[in-house]
């Protein structure tokens, strides 16, 4: 980097656009993140922090922010829908962290915000500034927001989500398309549901047509559920609204007695609609880029989302910080973090059949894989997603894993 410290405007102050104004920051850059809401703020859902994304955040010095109210589960369970027989346990967060080197957290998506927030100077975010346009001059960026404020910065990150503005300045208008899943997600406090005495695992329920997905957050004081339902389509004008526990159960109806309970111990829930969008060719033109769901929406069905968008931060700064040119640098991003998010946006695709398979022969064949402990299931052939140092600049050969077609089926959120 030059001697002059270059600046940074990145919208968004979800876990990406924090993660990417802290590794910007630590960098040396002049960052500023520009954020709608009033205040920052997530749902009440829980988030899976998987230890390529622990990595980064490690780094960032959060380890003991996430130590303090982060889960580590004992294994993932998957198990079938209405028996509750075990198709695969496989050990995770102690043997994760010892394969490599860093934790898989189960944490809840407030708790995430606010260490990162915590960690990011005050006086380098900005609530309320809802980014309606900007305009590339070549030397600099300029940017407008709702009511007139401008800024100009060297560079204009776009961390503003699934629906992102900057996407749509770019490279023009386009629909999110409906994945016809639709997820009920609600946090139940613990000692509700006592009685059941839970394992500290994720467990996963595979049903036809639905998948059902628990594990304990926040110190384990509360359980996260995500309900995931096929449904053809999505009327409500939000994406994500309240739902009413008698519909989710209503859904589950002859599930195992745990998954009943664990629904039906829920105040209240949101029902979100899940959309995606296919691998986007470019994300980057000039000193404008995209991070995290702007540029790679997924199902959440290997539960990466939130932690693509964390490393898409850790590569992101080294490569402005390597790279004096602005937009060379964001094509050496584009090119280093795009063939990994596309292939995870496939097989989050991907998932959805599986898990969602019809009671008959192509079922019985993937239990029975999951009871032999075939290797396609296992956290090996995970290998590529968990052991990435997103802060290396590999190019050519960043990432070795990227060539081989993995056959992993992963796990969901
Ligand atoms: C049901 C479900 C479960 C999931 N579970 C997991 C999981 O276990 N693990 C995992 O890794 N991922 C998970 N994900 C995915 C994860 O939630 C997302 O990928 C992640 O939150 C994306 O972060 P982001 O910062 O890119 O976008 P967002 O979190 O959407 O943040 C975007 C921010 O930009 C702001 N913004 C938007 N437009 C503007 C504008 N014009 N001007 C200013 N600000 C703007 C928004 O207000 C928001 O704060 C899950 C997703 C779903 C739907």
């Amino acid at each position: 980097m030059g001697d002059e410290q270059r600046s940074v405007a990145v919208i968004g102050g979800g876990i990406g656009g924090l993660t990417a104004g802290l590794c910007l920051l630590r960098a040396g850059f002049d960052v500023h993140i520009y954020e709608q809401a009033a205040r920052l703020s997530e749902v009440g859902a829980g988030v899976q922090v998987s230890p390529n994304a622990s990595r980064v955040l490690h780094g960032l010095g959060l380890a003991g922010a996430l130590a303090a109210t982060g889960v580590k589960p004992l294994a993932w369970h998957q198990r079938r829908w209405d028996d509750g027989r075990t198709l695969l346990r496989a050990p995770l967060a102690e043997a994760l962290e010892a394969t490599y080197g860093f934790p898989h957290y189960q944490m809840h998506r407030a708790d995430l915000l606010a260490a990162l927030a915590a960690a990011m100077p005050a006086e380098r975010v900005h609530t309320g500034h809802r980014l309606t346009g900007f305009t590339d001059h070549g030397s600099s960026v300029r940017v407008r927001f709702a009511g007139g404020h401008r800024v100009t910065a060297d560079v204009l990150v776009g961390a503003d989500g699934i629906h992102s503005t900057v996407r749509q300045g770019l490279f023009g208008a386009d629909t999110a398309r409906f994945t016809g899943c639709v997820a009920y997600r609600a946090v139940v406090p613990a000692d509700r549901l006592k009685h059941l005495d839970l394992e500290v695992t994720a467990q996963i329920w595979l049903g036809p047509g639905q998948h059902f997905v628990h594990y304990f957050i926040s110190g384990q004081r509360m359980v996260n559920y995500v309900a995931v339902i096929e449904q053809d389509r999505w009327t409500r004008e939000s994406w994500t609204d309240h739902g009413e526990i008698r519909d989710a159960l209503a859904a589950y109806q002859g599930w195992h007695p745990q998954v009943r309970e664990i629904i039906g111990a829920a105040d209240e829930t949101y029902v979100w609609a899940l959309f995606d969008r296919p691998p986007m060719p470019r994300w980057s033109s000039g000193r404008v880029t995209l991070l995290g769901d702007a540029a790679h929406a997924m199902l959440p069905f290997m539960a990466q989302g939130a932690a693509q968008a964390v490393e898409d931060g850790a590569t992101l700064a080294a490569c402005l910080r390597e790279d004096a040119a602005v937009p060379d640098a964001l094509l050496r991003y584009e090119r280093l973090r795009l063939p990994r998010t596309a292939r995870l946006q496939e097989m989050s695709a991907g998932n959805k059949t599986r898990f969602h398979l019809p009671d008959g022969p192509a079922q019985r064949e993937r239990d029975r894989q999951l009871t032999a402990g075939s290797q396609a299931w296992s956290f090996n052939a995970l290998g590529w997603v968990y052991e990435h140092d997103a802060s290396l600049l590999n190019e050519g050969g960043e990432d070795p894993h990227m060539s081989i077609r993995s056959t992993a089926k992963g796990r969901p959120t």
